[in-house]
C-alpha cells in the first residue's frame, strides 16, 4: 500500500511547503557554517536542505517516507552533481550503525506533523544518532500562525517540553517559512528551534 505521505508528492500541484528551494531560515543557518559535518535532514521531503548542506561540504543524508519525494531528491543531487544521499526511512524508527553518526539534524517541518504519542518516540529516535553536543535545528509551524490550515500550530513550551530529556535547549526563535500560496497566503509563522544533545 502507499503511504499516505506518498500522495502528497504524486498530486498534480507541488504540496505547501515544496518550494523548489531550502527555507530561509536554514540558508542563514548554512551560510553561518552551522550545517556542516555528518549532517540528517529528517524528513527531507525533495532534499532542498539536504542538497543544501552538501553544496557547503556537508556529508547529507536526507530520509523520508515518501519514496515519490525522495526519487525527485536524488534526481536534483544528480542534476545539481552533489553528492547527498537519500533513502526512505521512518524516523520514528532510526536503526543506526551507532549512537553518534550525525553532528547536525535539520528538521524543516516534521515535528509538527507528530502526534503527542509519536513526539518522544521522535526525539529519543532522534537522540539515538545524534552525537553527544551535536545540534538539531527544528522549524516547525508556530502557534502565532493565525487560521487551522495546514499543520499543528505548536508553543514554544511544547518544543522545550519534548527536548528536555537529553537535550539543551540553545534557543527558540520566531520566524517565518515560505510556502506555495494557500489562499494567498505565501508566509507562515514558525519556530526555529536549536537543541543541543548533551
Ligand atoms: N523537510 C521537507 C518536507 C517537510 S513536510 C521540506 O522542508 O520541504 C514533512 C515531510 O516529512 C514529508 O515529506 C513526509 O513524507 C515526511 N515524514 C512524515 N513522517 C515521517 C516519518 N515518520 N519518517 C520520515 N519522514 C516522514
Amino acid at each position: 500500500m502507499t503511504h499516505p505521505w506518498d500522495a502528497s508528492y504524486t498530486a498534480d500541484a507541488p504540496p505547501p511547503w515544496d518550494i523548489g528551494r531550502p527555507q530561509p531560515v536554514f540558508v542563514k543557518l548554512a551560510h553561518d557554517g552551522l550545517l556542516s559535518g555528518r549532517v540528517l535532514d529528517a524528513g527531507c521531503g525533495t532534499g532542498e536542505h539536504a542538497l543544501l548542506a552538501a553544496s557547503r561540504g556537508a556529508d547529507a543524508l536526507g530520509i523520508d517516507l515518501s519514496p515519490t519525494a525522495i526519487g525527485r531528491a536524488r534526481a536534483k543531487a544528480a542534476e545539481r552533481d552533489l553528492p547527498a544521499r537519500f533513502e526512505v526511512a521512518d524516523v520514528l524508527d532510526l536503526r543506526p550503525p551507532g549512537p553518534g553518526s550525525f553532528d547536525v539534524v535539520i528538521d524543516s517541518g516534521l515535528f509538527h506533523v507528530f502526534s503527542d504519542v509519536e513526539r518522544p518516540r521522535y526525539v529519543a529516535s532522534l537522540a539515538s544518532v545524534v552525537r553527544q553536543r551535536g545540534t538539531c535545528y527544528l522549524m516547525c509551524f508556530s502557534d502565532r500562525q493565525p487560521g487551522d490550515w495546514g499543520p499543528r500550530r505548536v508553543r514554544q513550551e511544547e518544543i522545550a517540553e519534548a527536548f528536555s530529556d537529553g537535550w539543551t535547549v540553545a534557543s527558540i526563535t520566531a520566524a517565518t517559512c515560505e510556502i506555495n500560496p494557500i489562499e494567498g497566503v505565501t508566509q507562515a509563522q514558525v519556530w526555529l528551534a536549536a537543541l543541543n544533545r548533551s
